[in-house]
């Protein structure tokens, strides 16, 4: 059976560009409503200093609240090992590191050179990686171009796995954080990486900055990639271009994975649910997906 994985990621990137704080009540529940689509993995936010992005001061409670949940992995970003320690102390078993291929965004993002993110990686995996019950996943952001230095090649992309998989990594995702990636540009990119490092699961995170986020998904599923980061409504948005989309829409995805009979395990009626829960929440915030805006297709054949 062909199938994809979602990985949710509203409570993390879709909140985290939001400047009014979202009650941390409302959080846990977009977490509990989200889990009810059928995600198989949910982004529950950011154990980042609360100075960085105020909207997750309130991720221990969060983290208190929905670790137990059933049916779905809750994972959370760290920048660092404070964090990874953090998140594990709250019972968050899947961490997920994050840093930049582009050196300017990297500081800009958590004011450091790559280097030394690295170093913080190295000590998160001479810390746990061999812990059996936690595992870890790295996110290279603007992989596909960065908003200061523009262009990031596939070579620097090579260089960076190359760095990361040295300290026994064996996931990585690579992530179109400012919506610069395109299909050809995608299928270079994940090719290159799946010949050099064939023991490395490889996944895709896209946002839809510039209207090309459902063909690059498209191309990278086409290729072999099988983990696709998404968040409802397409809820989020990117700092450097104000008003722009977020991720691509969950709803979205879904609908063209399953409308191919690429088995997601989620329920599109209720993601639509949800989308419009959060639209009610967050009235200020902007959700950009399709499917939620024009509904599904009448007497469609998958949903009636
Ligand atoms: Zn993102």
């Amino acid at each position: 059976m062909k199938k994809a994985k979602i990985v949710e990621v509203a409570p993390r990137d879709g909140l985290q560009n939001l400047q009014a704080f979202v009650p941390t009540d409302q959080k846990i529940a977009l977490i509990k409503k989200l889990a009810g689509t059928g995600a198989q993995e949910i982004q529950i936010g950011s154990f980042v200093s609360p100075q960085a992005i105020a909207q997750f001061r309130d991720m221990e409670e969060v983290a208190q609240a929905v670790r137990r949940l059933k049916g779905f992995v809750p994972s959370a970003l760290v920048p660092n090992g404070r964090g990874a320690d953090k998140a594990l102390a709250c019972g968050i078993a899947r961490l997920i590191f994050f840093f930049s291929v582009s050196s300017k965004h990297n500081y800009a993002n958590v004011q450091q050179s790559p280097l030394d993110s690295l170093k913080e990686l190295q000590h998160i995996c001479r810390s746990h990686l061999s812990n059996p019950s936690m595992t870890l996943r790295v996110d290279l952001a603007t992989a596909f171009g960065c908003p200061f230095s523009g262009n990031v090649t596939t070579a620097a992309v090579l260089r960076t796995v190359e760095k990361v998989a040295a300290l026994g990594v064996r996931e990585i995702t690579l992530c179109d954080t400012v919506g610069f990636g395109h299909p050809k540009d995608v299928e270079e990119k994940f090719l290159a990486c799946f010949r050099r490092f064939p023991e490395i699961r490889f996944g895709a995170h896209f946002h839809n900055t510039r209207g090309l986020a459902q063909a690059n998904a498209l191309r990278a599923y086409d290729i072999g990639v099988r983990s696709f980061d998404s968040s409802a409504g397409g809820l989020g948005g990117c700092p450097y271009a104000p008003g722009s989309s977020g991720n691509v829409a969950t709803e979205d995805l879904v609908f063209m994975f399953e409308s191919m009979g690429i088995k997601t395990g989620m329920d599109l009626k209720k993601l639509l649910n949800v989308c419009a829960w959060l639209q009610k929440i967050l009235p200020q915030a902007k959700l950009s997906g399709s499917l939620f805006q024009a509904g599904l297709p009448h007497k469609h054949k998958l949903f009636c």
